[in-house]
């Protein structure tokens, strides 16, 4: 096995890896970057459609406030554009599809008014959960040990307040039943609330990235050059006071610190030795990540454009329950990116891929009529069927774990440090949280090697 000698072994070249090595990197200490698929970007993936434009199958939208994302992507020369969203959104609530202005659908006076006190009332309550720990929010161990469910079952009456509600939690692509009230309203805090979490315009849709946005983690790895080592899963991380030696299918790296930049479900799959305390495993073990079935959906043209749409729908009832113009920036071709997320995307991960295309299209055909059922190109991706990722858009702790064993989670073991979407602070769970986190580490290891 060949044994290579660096200052830091950097495990998973995701933006949080990439990042923690490009810092490590530019204060002048050698790094290596062991990746187990054979190639970089993680959770961000492109897909070719031909003629040189390429759709996103992961993550791809960023907005106002995620400056680590945007600052990374700036000096790496990888620019943005905004999300096609001209003209009017279609929606589904329960009846017949009807064609709305604002980003929400015009409902009932009585149903806006149950909302808008619905979300007040998690506004305050988020304002109360600081996001550099959750767990000490005032009360932290009744909403923790509260599912989400639970509270809008208490606090909100009519179906489609609960269904609108319910999006917090689809946004982590959880049941609301599986999520803990106190991860609801962190989620709300450390994304700027409900409009900014959902939003186009103004919120966390906003844009894409030139290239998609998978393009930011090659021009890393571009800029890392032979640090970075694909094909390499590390299956084990023997570590004593100030050394570590992380082993792969196919090198070893011998190294003064490690920062373990994985997905925790699969963190909690590597073997350490010796063991990691337990509550630093039991945060690992207990933090799930979502169901998502991503669908990409290619036309000759975006026909809705002519009908003035602008490709957003709405539908908490059907398999693909949200969905965006995801056209190329010249608008050429037409491109409907759609979600099955949650119990739809469990659902149909079983399903076989004909009766999921199937369903996609037809949501797509109830949302915008005949002309969706024949695409040029249907690609989609199940991401809870990557053996190195098992599940997105990001890893949450389960039902009471946060308050137990949450302090656990960034915490350094030994020459053993975190980073990941899932140890952000701001924007946990986005391509923000996983920048901030590989500074954060960085800054850790520069500290500890003096
Ligand atoms: P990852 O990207 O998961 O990187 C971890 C890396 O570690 C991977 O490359 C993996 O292969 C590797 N690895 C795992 N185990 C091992 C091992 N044992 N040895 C070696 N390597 C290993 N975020 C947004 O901001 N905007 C969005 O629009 C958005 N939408 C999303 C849609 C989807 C469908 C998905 C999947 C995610 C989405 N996200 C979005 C979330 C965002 O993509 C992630 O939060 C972010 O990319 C995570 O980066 P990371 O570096 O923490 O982890």
């Amino acid at each position: 096995m060949r044994v290579l000698d660096t200052d830091v072994a950097i495990v998973g070249a995701g933006l949080a890896g990439l990042t923690t090595a490009l810092d490590l990197q530019a204060a002048g200490r050698r790094v290596t970057v062991l990746e187990a698929r054979d190639r970089v970007g993680g959770r961000t993936l492109n897909a070719d459609i031909g003629d040189g434009e390429v759709v996103e199958m992961g993550g791809e939208w960023v907005g106002p406030t995620q400056d680590a994302i945007a600052a990374l992507a700036d000096d790496l020369g990888v620019d943005t554009f905004p999300t096609y969203y001209e003209g009017e959104h279609l929606a589904k609530l329960g009846g017949d599809v009807v064609r709305h202005a604002d980003p929400f659908p015009e409902t009932t006076p009585e149903v806006a008014a149950e909302l808008e006190v619905a979300l007040r009332a998690l506004h305050e309550q988020a304002a109360t959960v600081p996001v550099d720990a959750p767990w000490d929010a005032p009360g932290a161990t009744a909403l923790d040990t509260t599912t989400f469910e639970a509270w809008i079952v208490a606090n909100v009456g009519h179906p489609d307040v609960r269904d609108l509600v319910r999006i917090v939690a689809e946004v982590q692509a959880t049941p609301a039943a599986e999520l803990s009230l106190l991860w609801a309203l962190y989620a709300l805090a450390c994304s700027n609330g409900f409009d900014v979490m959902t939003g186009v315009r103004g919120g966390a849709q906003q844009d894409r990235f030139v290239g998609g946005s998978q393009a930011v983690s090659i021009a890393a790895a571009g800029r890392l050059g032979d640090a970075v080592e694909l094909r390499a899963p590390v299956r084990t991380v023997e570590h004593r006071a100030d050394r570590v030696l992380v082993r792969t299918d196919r090198v070893d790296v011998a190294a003064r610190r490690a920062v373990i930049a994985v997905p925790p479900v699969l963190a909690s799959r590597i073997a350490f030795d010796p063991a990691l305390p337990p509550d630093k495993d039991a945060i690992l073990s207990r933090t799930h990540p979502g169901s998502v079935i991503k669908v990409n959906v290619v036309y000759h043209e975006p026909f809705w454009r002519r009908d003035g749409l602008s490709g957003q729908w709405t539908a908490p009832g059907l398999p693909l329950s949200f969905g965006l113009d995801n056209s190329p920036p010249g608008g050429s071709p037409g491109v409907l990116v759609g979600l099955f997320e949650a119990g739809a995307a469990r659902r149909f991960s079983a399903a076989s891929a004909q009766e999921r295309r199937d369903a996609a299209l037809g949501s797509l055909v109830t949302i915008f009529g005949r002309r969706a059922a024949e695409p040029r190109d249907y690609l989609e991706l199940d991401w809870s069927a990557e053996p190195w990722t098992r599940g997105c858009y990001a890893g949450k702790p389960a039902v009471g774990a946060a308050v137990a064993f949450g302090r656990a989670l960034r915490r350094p073991d030994g020459p053993i440090h975190w980073a990941g979407s899932e140890t952000a602070t701001m924007w946990h769970g986005y391509f923000d949280g996983a920048v901030s986190s590989g500074h954060r580490a960085a800054s850790e290891v520069l500290e500890a090697l003096g």
